[in-house]
Protein backbone atom coordinates (compact mmCIF):
# COMPACT_ATOMS: atom_id res chain seq x y z
CA UNK A 1 0.00 0.00 0.00
CA UNK A 2 2.92 2.21 0.92
CA UNK A 3 4.89 1.48 -1.93
CA UNK A 4 2.15 1.71 -4.50
CA UNK A 5 1.19 5.58 -3.41
CA UNK A 6 4.91 6.43 -4.03
CA UNK A 7 4.66 5.14 -7.41
CA UNK A 8 1.62 6.64 -7.86
CA UNK A 9 2.92 9.87 -6.82
CA UNK A 10 5.67 9.24 -9.12
CA UNK A 11 3.76 8.63 -12.05
CA UNK A 12 1.56 11.34 -11.69
CA UNK A 13 4.25 13.71 -11.61
CA UNK A 14 5.85 12.18 -14.70
CA UNK A 15 2.71 13.15 -16.70
CA UNK A 16 2.66 16.53 -14.77
CA UNK A 17 6.21 16.84 -16.10
CA UNK A 18 5.65 15.65 -19.60
CA UNK A 19 2.17 18.14 -20.00
CA UNK A 20 4.55 20.98 -18.99
CA UNK A 21 7.72 20.32 -21.02
CA UNK A 22 4.27 19.79 -24.24
CA UNK A 23 2.90 22.98 -23.45
CA UNK A 24 6.15 24.56 -22.87
CA UNK A 25 7.32 23.48 -26.40
CA UNK A 26 4.29 24.23 -27.93
CA UNK A 27 4.17 27.66 -27.03
CA UNK A 28 7.95 27.87 -28.05
CA UNK A 29 6.80 26.36 -31.54
CA UNK A 30 3.85 28.78 -32.18
CA UNK A 31 6.32 31.82 -31.26
CA UNK A 32 8.84 30.93 -33.30
CA UNK A 33 6.57 30.20 -36.31
CA UNK A 34 5.07 33.72 -35.76
CA UNK A 35 8.64 35.06 -35.16
CA UNK A 36 9.48 33.77 -39.14
CA UNK A 37 5.98 34.81 -40.24
CA UNK A 38 6.96 38.28 -38.92
CA UNK A 39 10.14 38.53 -40.86
CA UNK A 40 8.75 37.45 -43.67
CA UNK A 41 6.28 40.06 -43.17
CA UNK A 42 8.95 42.67 -42.47
CA UNK A 43 11.26 41.48 -45.04
CA UNK A 44 7.94 41.67 -47.79
CA UNK A 45 7.48 45.13 -46.56
CA UNK A 46 10.44 46.23 -47.15
CA UNK A 47 10.99 45.11 -50.54
CA UNK A 48 7.46 46.26 -51.49
CA UNK A 49 8.29 50.12 -50.55
CA UNK A 50 11.42 49.94 -52.64
CA UNK A 51 9.18 48.04 -55.94
CA UNK A 52 6.73 51.05 -54.85
CA UNK A 53 9.63 52.67 -55.05
CA UNK A 54 10.95 52.44 -58.33
CA UNK A 55 7.28 52.01 -59.92
CA UNK A 56 6.93 55.92 -59.13
CA UNK A 57 10.22 57.11 -60.07
CA UNK A 58 9.15 55.39 -63.37
CA UNK A 59 5.70 56.78 -63.38
CA UNK A 60 7.33 60.26 -63.08
CA UNK A 61 9.36 59.20 -65.89
CA UNK A 62 7.20 58.21 -68.01
CA UNK A 63 4.62 60.84 -68.05
CA UNK A 64 7.30 63.03 -69.03
CA UNK A 65 7.85 60.97 -71.77
CA UNK A 66 11.36 60.09 -70.72
CA UNK A 67 14.11 62.32 -69.51
CA UNK A 68 17.04 63.97 -71.31
CA UNK A 69 20.16 63.61 -70.14
CA UNK A 70 24.20 64.25 -71.78
CA UNK A 71 25.51 61.61 -74.15
CA UNK A 72 28.21 59.80 -72.22
CA UNK A 73 30.34 56.82 -72.40
CA UNK A 74 28.31 55.25 -69.55
CA UNK A 75 25.07 55.99 -71.16
CA UNK A 76 25.11 55.99 -75.03
CA UNK A 77 22.17 56.76 -77.14
CA UNK A 78 19.50 53.53 -76.53
CA UNK A 79 20.06 51.53 -79.44
CA UNK A 80 16.30 49.26 -78.54
CA UNK A 81 14.36 52.88 -78.61
CA UNK A 82 13.50 54.26 -82.17
CA UNK A 83 12.37 57.68 -81.71
CA UNK A 84 12.93 60.26 -84.44
CA UNK A 85 13.76 62.98 -81.52
CA UNK A 86 15.56 60.31 -79.53
CA UNK A 87 18.90 62.26 -79.62
CA UNK A 88 19.10 66.07 -79.57
CA UNK A 89 21.58 68.75 -79.90
CA UNK A 90 21.27 71.92 -77.59
CA UNK A 91 21.75 74.97 -79.07
CA UNK A 92 25.18 75.27 -77.80
CA UNK A 93 25.91 72.05 -79.28
CA UNK A 94 25.62 69.73 -76.08
CA UNK A 95 24.39 66.02 -77.25
CA UNK A 96 21.64 64.52 -75.52
CA UNK A 97 19.68 61.55 -75.61
CA UNK A 98 16.00 60.10 -74.11
CA UNK A 99 16.39 57.99 -71.39
CA UNK A 100 13.17 56.13 -71.18
CA UNK A 101 11.89 54.27 -67.99
CA UNK A 102 13.26 51.23 -68.89
CA UNK A 103 16.63 52.73 -69.57
CA UNK A 104 16.63 55.05 -66.54
CA UNK A 105 15.55 51.64 -64.13
CA UNK A 106 18.57 50.07 -65.46
CA UNK A 107 21.25 52.59 -64.85
CA UNK A 108 19.27 53.07 -61.24
CA UNK A 109 19.68 49.05 -60.65
CA UNK A 110 23.27 49.67 -61.95
CA UNK A 111 24.06 52.06 -59.77
CA UNK A 112 22.14 50.49 -56.70
CA UNK A 113 24.95 47.28 -57.22
CA UNK A 114 28.01 49.09 -57.21
CA UNK A 115 27.06 51.24 -54.50
CA UNK A 116 26.51 48.07 -52.51
CA UNK A 117 23.39 49.59 -50.84
CA UNK A 118 22.08 45.97 -49.74
CA UNK A 119 19.52 46.30 -52.40
CA UNK A 120 19.25 44.86 -56.09
CA UNK A 121 16.92 45.25 -58.78
CA UNK A 122 16.25 43.96 -61.85
CA UNK A 123 13.52 44.98 -64.44
CA UNK A 124 12.82 42.23 -66.58
CA UNK A 125 9.95 40.77 -68.93
CA UNK A 126 9.19 37.39 -70.82
CA UNK A 127 9.87 39.19 -74.01
CA UNK A 128 12.43 42.37 -73.50
CA UNK A 129 13.19 44.59 -75.90
CA UNK A 130 16.73 44.46 -74.82
CA UNK A 131 17.72 41.09 -74.56
CA UNK A 132 20.09 41.73 -71.85
CA UNK A 133 17.04 42.69 -69.82
CA UNK A 134 16.03 38.81 -70.24
CA UNK A 135 14.49 37.06 -66.95
CA UNK A 136 15.75 34.20 -64.97
CA UNK A 137 15.03 30.87 -64.00
CA UNK A 138 13.00 32.28 -60.87
CA UNK A 139 11.94 35.39 -61.82
CA UNK A 140 10.95 33.38 -65.09
CA UNK A 141 8.37 31.08 -62.98
CA UNK A 142 6.87 34.56 -61.14
CA UNK A 143 6.37 36.23 -64.28
CA UNK A 144 4.29 32.55 -65.66
CA UNK A 145 2.75 33.18 -62.30
CA UNK A 146 1.39 36.53 -63.04
CA UNK A 147 0.36 35.85 -66.60
CA UNK A 148 -1.67 33.52 -65.41
CA UNK A 149 -3.09 35.43 -62.22
CA UNK A 150 -2.43 33.47 -59.72
CA UNK A 151 -0.51 35.75 -57.51
CA UNK A 152 -0.22 39.51 -56.98
CA UNK A 153 3.53 39.46 -55.97
CA UNK A 154 6.01 36.41 -55.25
CA UNK A 155 7.91 36.63 -51.73
CA UNK A 156 11.04 33.78 -51.00
CA UNK A 157 13.80 32.79 -49.66
CA UNK A 158 15.97 31.90 -52.29
CA UNK A 159 19.54 30.54 -52.79
CA UNK A 160 21.82 31.48 -55.57
CA UNK A 161 25.78 31.30 -56.55
CA UNK A 162 25.97 34.95 -54.39
CA UNK A 163 24.45 33.83 -51.14
CA UNK A 164 20.78 33.45 -49.55
CA UNK A 165 18.33 36.40 -50.58
CA UNK A 166 15.02 37.36 -50.13
CA UNK A 167 13.42 37.93 -53.71
CA UNK A 168 10.75 39.65 -54.34
CA UNK A 169 8.86 40.41 -57.69
CA UNK A 170 5.74 42.03 -58.58
CA UNK A 171 4.11 43.08 -61.97
CA UNK A 172 4.10 45.84 -64.08
CA UNK A 173 1.23 46.48 -66.27
CA UNK A 174 0.97 48.42 -69.16
CA UNK A 175 0.26 52.07 -68.53
CA UNK A 176 -0.93 55.11 -71.23
CA UNK A 177 2.55 56.24 -71.03
CA UNK A 178 4.21 53.31 -71.84
CA UNK A 179 2.45 52.80 -74.89
CA UNK A 180 4.76 55.78 -76.92
CA UNK A 181 7.38 53.07 -76.78
CA UNK A 182 5.72 49.44 -76.38
CA UNK A 183 2.58 49.66 -78.44
CA UNK A 184 4.87 48.58 -81.54
CA UNK A 185 5.73 45.39 -79.41
CA UNK A 186 1.58 44.63 -79.89
CA UNK A 187 0.75 45.66 -76.03
CA UNK A 188 -2.37 47.37 -75.03
CA UNK A 189 -3.21 48.70 -72.19
CA UNK A 190 -3.33 46.75 -68.79
CA UNK A 191 -1.55 44.01 -70.37
CA UNK A 192 1.33 42.36 -68.44
CA UNK A 193 4.24 43.97 -69.70
CA UNK A 194 6.98 42.65 -67.39
CA UNK A 195 8.05 42.80 -63.44
CA UNK A 196 10.70 44.35 -61.16
CA UNK A 197 12.45 42.06 -58.61
CA UNK A 198 14.17 43.37 -55.42
CA UNK A 199 16.60 41.13 -53.48
CA UNK A 200 17.66 41.75 -50.33
CA UNK A 201 20.32 39.64 -48.33
CA UNK A 202 18.62 36.75 -46.58
CA UNK A 203 21.77 38.16 -43.81
CA UNK A 204 19.65 40.58 -42.09
CA UNK A 205 16.43 39.35 -41.43
CA UNK A 206 18.43 36.07 -40.38
CA UNK A 207 20.14 38.40 -38.08
CA UNK A 208 16.92 39.93 -37.10
CA UNK A 209 15.35 36.41 -36.67
CA UNK A 210 17.98 35.20 -34.23
CA UNK A 211 17.91 38.47 -31.86
CA UNK A 212 14.17 37.99 -31.31
CA UNK A 213 14.58 33.95 -31.57
CA UNK A 214 17.21 33.76 -28.85
CA UNK A 215 15.74 35.42 -25.77
CA UNK A 216 12.07 33.79 -26.50
CA UNK A 217 14.27 30.11 -26.61
CA UNK A 218 16.12 31.68 -23.18
CA UNK A 219 12.50 32.50 -21.67
CA UNK A 220 10.79 29.59 -22.53
CA UNK A 221 13.66 26.97 -21.08
CA UNK A 222 13.64 29.23 -17.93
CA UNK A 223 9.81 28.80 -17.64
CA UNK A 224 10.66 25.12 -18.65
CA UNK A 225 12.76 24.34 -15.90
CA UNK A 226 10.65 26.73 -13.07
CA UNK A 227 7.91 24.43 -13.77
CA UNK A 228 9.88 21.26 -13.69
CA UNK A 229 11.58 22.51 -10.36
CA UNK A 230 8.07 23.11 -8.55
CA UNK A 231 6.75 20.31 -9.85
CA UNK A 232 9.92 18.11 -8.35
CA UNK A 233 9.99 20.21 -5.03
CA UNK A 234 5.57 19.49 -4.91
CA UNK A 235 5.86 15.89 -5.56
CA UNK A 236 9.24 15.95 -2.85
CA UNK A 237 6.88 17.97 -0.41
CA UNK A 238 3.75 15.58 -0.90
CA UNK A 239 5.81 12.58 -0.47
CA UNK A 240 7.19 13.61 2.81
CA UNK A 241 3.73 15.01 3.92
CA UNK A 242 2.72 11.72 2.87
CA UNK A 243 5.31 10.32 4.88
CA UNK A 244 4.33 12.14 7.94
CA UNK A 245 1.13 11.03 7.89
CA UNK A 246 1.71 7.03 7.20
CA UNK A 247 3.86 6.85 10.28
CA UNK A 248 0.55 7.28 12.41
CA UNK A 249 -1.64 5.02 10.43
CA UNK A 250 -1.84 1.58 11.10
CA UNK A 251 -1.46 -0.35 7.12
CA UNK A 252 -3.34 -3.42 7.77
CA UNK A 253 -6.76 -1.82 9.06
CA UNK A 254 -6.29 1.87 7.72
CA UNK A 255 -7.04 3.45 11.32
CA UNK A 256 -4.64 4.92 13.95
CA UNK A 257 -1.79 3.35 15.20
CA UNK A 258 -0.91 2.88 18.72
CA UNK A 259 1.84 5.75 18.00
CA UNK A 260 -1.05 7.98 17.22
CA UNK A 261 -2.98 7.47 19.94
CA UNK A 262 -0.62 8.09 22.46
CA UNK A 263 0.14 11.56 20.75
CA UNK A 264 -3.76 12.09 20.33
CA UNK A 265 -4.03 11.28 24.53
CA UNK A 266 -1.37 13.71 25.45
CA UNK A 267 -3.44 16.81 23.36
CA UNK A 268 -6.94 15.18 24.42
CA UNK A 269 -5.66 15.09 28.35
CA UNK A 270 -4.33 18.42 28.41
CA UNK A 271 -6.87 19.77 26.83
CA UNK A 272 -9.48 18.11 29.12
CA UNK A 273 -7.45 19.24 31.77
CA UNK A 274 -7.83 22.93 31.09
CA UNK A 275 -10.96 22.59 30.41
CA UNK A 276 -12.21 20.50 33.48
CA UNK A 277 -14.11 17.78 31.44
CA UNK A 278 -14.02 14.58 32.02
CA UNK A 279 -12.42 11.93 29.48
CA UNK A 280 -12.92 8.63 28.44
CA UNK A 281 -11.12 5.32 27.38
CA UNK A 282 -12.74 2.64 25.76
CA UNK A 283 -10.38 -0.73 25.09
CA UNK A 284 -11.95 -3.18 23.21
CA UNK A 285 -10.91 -6.75 22.01
CA UNK A 286 -11.70 -9.64 20.10
CA UNK A 287 -13.38 -12.50 21.34
CA UNK A 288 -11.35 -15.68 20.85
CA UNK A 289 -10.07 -14.26 17.55
CA UNK A 290 -6.94 -17.21 17.53
CA UNK A 291 -9.95 -19.59 17.20
CA UNK A 292 -11.14 -17.36 14.45
CA UNK A 293 -7.48 -17.47 12.71
CA UNK A 294 -7.56 -21.21 13.26
CA UNK A 295 -11.14 -21.65 12.13
CA UNK A 296 -10.91 -19.38 9.00
CA UNK A 297 -7.27 -18.59 7.81
CA UNK A 298 -4.84 -15.90 8.75
CA UNK A 299 -5.80 -13.82 5.86
CA UNK A 300 -9.52 -13.54 6.73
CA UNK A 301 -8.17 -13.25 9.97
CA UNK A 302 -6.63 -10.24 8.64
CA UNK A 303 -9.87 -8.72 6.85
CA UNK A 304 -11.74 -9.51 9.99
CA UNK A 305 -9.54 -7.08 11.97
CA UNK A 306 -10.06 -4.55 9.10
CA UNK A 307 -13.76 -4.98 9.04
CA UNK A 308 -13.96 -4.49 13.04
CA UNK A 309 -12.13 -1.69 12.78
CA UNK A 310 -14.22 -0.02 10.34
CA UNK A 311 -17.42 -1.04 12.32
CA UNK A 312 -15.71 0.39 15.86
CA UNK A 313 -14.94 3.58 13.96
CA UNK A 314 -18.03 4.31 12.37
CA UNK A 315 -19.63 4.32 15.53
CA UNK A 316 -17.57 7.53 16.08
CA UNK A 317 -19.04 10.82 14.86
CA UNK A 318 -17.21 13.65 17.04
CA UNK A 319 -13.95 14.97 15.30
CA UNK A 320 -12.07 15.34 18.35
CA UNK A 321 -12.73 10.65 19.03
CA UNK A 322 -10.39 8.65 18.09
CA UNK A 323 -10.31 4.84 17.41
CA UNK A 324 -7.01 2.98 16.74
CA UNK A 325 -5.58 -0.33 16.30
CA UNK A 326 -3.73 -0.66 20.01
CA UNK A 327 -2.03 -4.38 18.91
CA UNK A 328 -2.98 -7.52 17.74
CA UNK A 329 -6.75 -7.86 17.90
CA UNK A 330 -7.10 -4.86 20.39
CA UNK A 331 -8.44 -1.44 19.90
CA UNK A 332 -8.67 1.37 21.85
CA UNK A 333 -10.97 4.84 21.65
CA UNK A 334 -10.46 8.06 23.62
CA UNK A 335 -13.94 10.11 23.58
CA UNK A 336 -13.98 13.65 25.39
CA UNK A 337 -17.56 12.42 27.17
CA UNK A 338 -18.33 11.40 30.03
CA UNK A 339 -18.79 7.72 31.35
CA UNK A 340 -22.64 7.97 30.65
CA UNK A 341 -21.78 8.92 26.73
CA UNK A 342 -18.58 6.34 26.86
CA UNK A 343 -20.89 3.45 28.17
CA UNK A 344 -23.54 4.19 25.13
CA UNK A 345 -20.83 4.20 22.95
CA UNK A 346 -18.83 0.96 24.33
CA UNK A 347 -22.53 -0.56 24.01
CA UNK A 348 -22.87 0.51 20.12
CA UNK A 349 -19.58 -0.95 18.89
CA UNK A 350 -20.36 -3.83 20.99
CA UNK A 351 -23.79 -4.54 19.03
CA UNK A 352 -22.67 -2.96 15.87
CA UNK A 353 -20.18 -6.13 15.86
CA UNK A 354 -22.63 -8.32 16.62
CA UNK A 355 -25.15 -7.15 14.25
CA UNK A 356 -22.41 -7.76 11.16
CA UNK A 357 -22.97 -11.28 11.62
CA UNK A 358 -19.35 -12.06 10.80
CA UNK A 359 -19.63 -15.84 11.20
CA UNK A 360 -16.89 -17.03 14.20
CA UNK A 361 -17.34 -20.85 14.00
CA UNK A 362 -14.37 -21.35 16.49
CA UNK A 363 -16.34 -19.16 19.09
CA UNK A 364 -17.53 -21.04 21.64
CA UNK A 365 -19.92 -17.55 23.23
CA UNK A 366 -21.50 -17.20 19.55
CA UNK A 367 -21.62 -18.17 16.24
CA UNK A 368 -20.77 -15.03 14.89
CA UNK A 369 -17.55 -12.69 16.04
CA UNK A 370 -17.97 -10.91 18.67
CA UNK A 371 -15.93 -8.06 21.18
CA UNK A 372 -15.37 -7.21 24.84
CA UNK A 373 -15.39 -3.87 25.66
CA UNK A 374 -13.99 -2.20 28.78
CA UNK A 375 -14.72 1.83 29.57
CA UNK A 376 -12.97 3.92 32.32
CA UNK A 377 -13.66 7.72 32.76
CA UNK A 378 -12.05 9.93 34.74
CA UNK A 379 -11.25 13.89 35.36
CA UNK A 380 -7.65 14.71 34.03
CA UNK A 381 -5.46 16.12 36.95
CA UNK A 382 -2.48 16.44 38.57
CA UNK A 383 -2.91 13.38 40.52
CA UNK A 384 -3.97 11.36 37.61
CA UNK A 385 -1.66 10.05 34.64
CA UNK A 386 -3.29 9.06 31.23
CA UNK A 387 -1.41 5.87 32.00
CA UNK A 388 -3.67 4.68 34.96
CA UNK A 389 -7.37 5.63 33.00
CA UNK A 390 -5.87 3.44 30.23
CA UNK A 391 -5.00 0.74 32.82
CA UNK A 392 -8.52 1.01 34.42
CA UNK A 393 -9.95 0.55 30.64
CA UNK A 394 -7.60 -2.17 30.29
CA UNK A 395 -8.81 -3.74 33.99
CA UNK A 396 -12.58 -3.14 32.98
CA UNK A 397 -11.82 -4.95 29.73
CA UNK A 398 -10.25 -8.06 31.36
CA UNK A 399 -13.63 -8.16 34.09
CA UNK A 400 -15.88 -8.44 30.58
CA UNK A 401 -13.61 -11.22 29.38
CA UNK A 402 -13.60 -13.01 32.73
CA UNK A 403 -17.33 -11.98 32.86
CA UNK A 404 -18.16 -14.02 29.74
CA UNK A 405 -17.28 -12.33 26.88
CA UNK A 406 -19.09 -10.01 24.53
CA UNK A 407 -20.39 -7.35 27.04
CA UNK A 408 -19.46 -3.88 28.23
CA UNK A 409 -17.80 -3.35 31.26
CA UNK A 410 -17.30 0.15 33.36
CA UNK A 411 -14.74 0.82 35.36
CA UNK A 412 -14.92 3.55 38.23
CA UNK A 413 -12.30 4.68 39.67
P1 LIG B 1 -9.85 -13.75 23.93
O1 LIG B 1 -11.29 -13.90 23.72
O2 LIG B 1 -9.43 -14.14 25.32
O3 LIG B 1 -9.35 -12.42 23.59
O4 LIG B 1 -9.15 -14.79 22.96
P2 LIG B 1 -8.29 -14.52 21.73
O5 LIG B 1 -8.12 -15.76 20.98
O6 LIG B 1 -8.86 -13.41 20.98
O7 LIG B 1 -6.97 -13.99 22.40
P3 LIG B 1 -5.49 -14.38 22.20
O8 LIG B 1 -4.66 -13.30 22.82
O9 LIG B 1 -5.25 -15.79 22.69
O10 LIG B 1 -5.26 -14.39 20.68
C1 LIG B 1 -5.14 -13.22 19.88
C2 LIG B 1 -4.96 -13.64 18.48
O11 LIG B 1 -4.99 -12.55 17.61
C3 LIG B 1 -3.66 -14.35 18.30
C4 LIG B 1 -3.10 -13.75 17.04
O12 LIG B 1 -2.79 -14.75 16.10
C5 LIG B 1 -4.21 -12.90 16.52
N1 LIG B 1 -3.71 -11.74 15.87
C6 LIG B 1 -3.04 -10.71 16.42
N2 LIG B 1 -2.71 -9.82 15.43
C7 LIG B 1 -3.16 -10.31 14.27
C8 LIG B 1 -3.13 -9.87 12.93
O13 LIG B 1 -2.58 -8.82 12.60
N3 LIG B 1 -3.74 -10.63 11.98
C9 LIG B 1 -4.35 -11.82 12.30
N4 LIG B 1 -4.94 -12.50 11.34
N5 LIG B 1 -4.39 -12.26 13.55
C10 LIG B 1 -3.81 -11.53 14.54
MG1 LIG C 1 -6.01 -9.81 23.00
MG1 LIG D 1 -8.96 -11.50 21.86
Amino acid sequence: MFWRSIKTDLISVQKFIFVWILLVSTSLFLNFSITKEQTAELATDRAETIFSLIKLIRQWSAQHGGVYVPITENTPPNPHLNLDHRDIITRDGKKLTLLNPAYMTRQLAELASQEDIGVRFHLTSLNPIRPKNAADEWETRALRGFEQKETKYVAEMVEDHDGIFFRYMAPLYVQNACLNCHEQQGYRLGDLRGGISVSLPARTFQNLEFDRLHPLIAMHLIILLIGVTFLLYFERYNRSKNDAELAYIDALTGINNRRSFEKQLRVEWSRAKRRKEPLSIIMIDIDYFKNYNDTHGHQMGDQCLADVANITNNVLKRPGDLLARYGGEEFIAILSTDSEGALGIGNQMQQAVEAAMIENLGSPVSKSLTISVGVATDYPSKELYPDELVARADKALYQAKKGGRNRVVYLSS
